[in-house]
Formats: C-alpha cells, structure tokens, sequence
C-alpha cells in the first residue's frame, strides 16, 4: 500500500506537466498564429512571446526539482508536528495521571487505603480492563487478592506465591499479547472468559518483590504502551507508599515495645488500658516486681539479668489469657490486667505466674529467682494509676511478708513468721481469696 501512494503521485505528476506542457504549446500555437497574421511582429511582443516560451520550458523542471520538494518537505514537517503535538498531548495527560496517582496513594494513611486509591485508579485509569492487586502477606509466602476492578470481578489470576508470577520473579513489567501463545504465562490459561491478553506489573515493597498488578484485555490487544507505563507508576507508588507505611508502622510498634522483652511499655499500657476503662468494664491489675533481682546482677552479671527479665516475660505472655494486658513499667517490675475481672481472679492468676516461674528457672536456664504480687481491682480506685498504686502498696506488703508471694490489696496478712525475710510463707491460700471475695 506504501508503494502504491507514490507510484500514483508520479503518475499524476506526469499527467499535469504534459497538460500543462500542451496548453502552453496550445497558446503559443494561437499566438504565433495571430502575430503570423500580422504585417510586422513588433520587437517587445517578440520579446513577450520568446519570454513566455522560455518560462514554459523552465516551469517544469522548475516545478519537480523546486518546488515539489520544497511542498514535500513543508508537509513533511506539518505532519511531524501534529504528531509531537499528538505526543506532548498524550505525555501531559500522562503526566496528570501519573501526578493524580502519587497524590491519590500520598494521601492515603494506612494500607486499606492506599489499595482502595490504587483500586480506584485501575478503575478509572484502565476502564474497560479488568485488573487486581495481588499482595503477599507478612510472611512474604503467599499471595492473596488485595483489590480488585471492577470490584469483586477481577481477572482472577491463581498465583499464590511471589516466586510463582514470572513479573514478579523477573522484577520487570510482562506483557502477553495472547494466552494462546506459547510464551504465554501458564496462569493465564483457563480464564472463564477465554483468551486474554494481559499486563502483570511487580509491587516493591521495602526492597522485596511483594505484589503484582495485573490487568487483562481482548485477546491480541494488550493494553497500549501509555496504560502499561501508568500501570508501572501506578506499581512503582503504590510499593512506595506501602513501603513507608510499614516502616512507619514498625517504628510506631517499636515505640510502643520495650525493646528487651517485647512486651508493652508504660505508656502504651496506659493507652491499652484506656480503651478498656473508657467502656466502664471492671479490670483487675496484677503488679509484679522479681524478688532480689539486684543480686542476680550483681551474681551473674548483667547480661544474666536481662535474660532472666526474658525469661520471666515469656513466663508471664504464656500464663495470660489473649485479652489481658501485659507490660513492663520498667526495670524488674511488669503488670497485668485483666479486663472484666477483679482481684481474686487477679491472684489467681498472679499465682500461676509465681508458680510457673518456679518451674522455668528449676530447669536451669538462668538463675533461680522469685516474684512477687500485689493485686487490686477497679473497683478500688477511680482510674487506672489509682488502682495500680494499690497494686503496688498490696506487692510493698507481699515483699514485707517475704517475698515469693500474691498479696490481694485490702486483705489483712499475718506478717511474715518472725520477720525472716524470704522464708517460704502462705501464698494466696484460700482462705486469702474468700477473704477477699467475702469484701
Ligand atoms: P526487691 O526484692 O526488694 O524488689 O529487690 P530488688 O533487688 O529486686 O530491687 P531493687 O530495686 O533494689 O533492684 C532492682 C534491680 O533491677 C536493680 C537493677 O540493676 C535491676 N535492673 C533494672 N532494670 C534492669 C535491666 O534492664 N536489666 C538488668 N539486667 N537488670 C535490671
Ligand atoms: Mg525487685
Ligand atoms: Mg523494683
């Protein structure tokens, strides 16, 4: 077809030079017949008539080896402009997408809603082409479905690992024109629509291939290269924003942990505590501290120290239940509480704790050492540090009584035998708890 255009246009070429070349020696003819006719040509209309003659035999050449090119090139650069233009046009409405797609996920404050922004992107961006995001989970093993468009109709693609989707391997945007191709990503095979063609884009997220975008469209009409580079922006932010969000989300945790035992930290107990106490539901705080545990560091060291106040923390997260809250205020003292309970579960609980550590520290692992409790109830103070200074004066007393003990705030205890400190002595006997019980 491209060679046919030319061939016509020379055609037409020939045709009008050998018009134009007749009329001329047609008018010339008439002329020289009429001036014939005359007695004498005069000199200037000699001249006029041999000027003509010259004009029309350098007009031709002129107009092929001049002017033809000349309006060639002039059309030439007419069409190269309207396609920059074409192209300046389609790259600034590529520039607005790609500007409306950072801004979209930059204002997105958690995860959920950085995928709905980039779901809606996808439904907006690649109307017509049914698209989802497949994200792995924290164990960066699995992945499962994130977001679909148009929603709940996504083009189902039943990877279920990141090492199982060649983009993600590959760490490069894949197109396939065909699902019938050879070459054609295998889980493309088996769609309830039949043949597609696809685009599956990789998800950074803090440096691992950790998702695929991944959009389907007719057989043999992949979508054009201007969606596949949104769709890779719309990949490269979306990786980005997830990115910062979990690092931020690692430093908040971080914040709220105390970093030696992983429990909560004061003032995330305080918080945690909060939420429970806000509703009005009834709580129960066990205050613990570890009996002479200077002695352990001045015995054994530091580092000893510290992997007793380890070991003692898993003692205590495996004694709770999931509801209760658990942390560690500071040095060797932790608390707990307990969410619609009140003391006599408390120390119940803070018994199992005393005795399960004396079981842990008998097999060895770090030196022997004790705890000891005090426990009160909301319904012993209006606020949580209230209760949990009654807390502490019931664990002051427990120490006063020997240590390696529970004591219930407001319950009287027979001092401990003698005043021998650390002498095995009643923990919370019964009789302790009914007393308790009976207030
Ligand atoms: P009591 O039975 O009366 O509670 O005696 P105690 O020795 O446990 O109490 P004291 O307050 O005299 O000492 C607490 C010790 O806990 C002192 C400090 O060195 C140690 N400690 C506090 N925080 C840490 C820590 O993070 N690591 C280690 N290894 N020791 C710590
Ligand atoms: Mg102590
Ligand atoms: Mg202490």
């Amino acid at each position: 077809m491209n060679d046919r255009a030319p061939r016509s246009a020379r055609a037409g070429f020939v045709r009008q030079t050998l018009t134009i070349l007749l009329i001329i020696a047609a008018v010339e003819l008439i002329i020289m017949a009429a001036f014939s006719l005359l007695p004498a040509m005069p000199v200037v209309l000699e001249a006029v008539l041999d000027a003509l003659i010259l004009s029309a035999l350098a007009a031709p050449p002129i107009w092929y080896l001049v002017i033809r090119p000349l309006r060639n090139e002039v059309r030439n650069r007419e069409l190269e402009v309207e396609y920059r233009e074409e192209e300046l046009r389609a790259q600034v409405t590529a520039r607005h997408m790609d500007g409306q797609i950072l801004r979209a996920l930059d204002m997105a404050e958690d995860e959920s809603g950085a995928l709905s922004a980039a779901e809606r992107t996808l439904r907006l961006a690649f109307e017509g082409n049914r698209s989802e995001i497949l994200l792995a989970d924290s164990s960066m093993a699995n992945l499962r479905v994130a977001a679909t468009s148009p929603r709940d109709e996504g083009p189902g693609c039943s990877v279920t690992t990141p090492a199982g989707c060649p983009a993600v391997r590959r760490g490069h945007p894949l197109t396939f024109s065909s699902s019938e191709d050879i070459d054609a990503c295998p889980k493309l095979s088996g769609r309830a629509e039949g043949a597609v063609s696809a685009v599956c884009v990789p998800v950074n997220v803090l440096g691992s291939a950790a998702g695929v975008l991944h959009a389907t469209g007719p057989d043999q009409h992949p979508p054009s290269r201007d969606s596949i580079e949104q769709l890779r922006t719309l990949g490269d932010a979306l990786g980005a924003r997830l990115s910062m969000l979990r690092a931020l989300s690692d430093s908040q945790l971080q914040a709220k942990l105390d970093p030696l035992t992983g429990m909560l930290n004061r003032r995330s107990f305080q918080d945690e505590v909060g939420r429970i106490t806000g509703t009005g539901t009834a709580y129960a705080v066990v205050a613990l501290d570890l009996d002479h545990f200077k002695r352990i560091n001045d015995t054994h060291g530091h580092a000893t120290g510290d992997q007793a106040l380890r070991v003692f923390a898993g003692t205590v997260q495996k004694t709770v239940r999931n509801t209760d809250i658990v942390a560690r205020l500071g040095g060797e003292e932790f608390a707990v509480v307990l969410p619609s309970a009140d003391a006599t579960v408390g120390a119940r609980l803070a018994e199992r704790i005393r005795e399960e550590l004396a079981a842990t520290v008998t097999g060895g692992s770090v030196p022997t050492f004790t705890v000891s409790a005090g426990v009160a109830d909301s319904s012993q103070g209006h606020d949580l540090d209230t209760v949990l200074e009654t807390a502490d004066q019931a664990l002051f007393m427990a120490k006063d009584a020997g240590r390696d003990r529970v004591h219930i705030a407001g319950v009287t205890v027979e001092p401990a035998g003698g005043g021998i400190p650390d002498q095995p002595s009643p923990r919370v006997s019964e009789t302790h708890l009914e007393q308790h019980s009976r207030r």
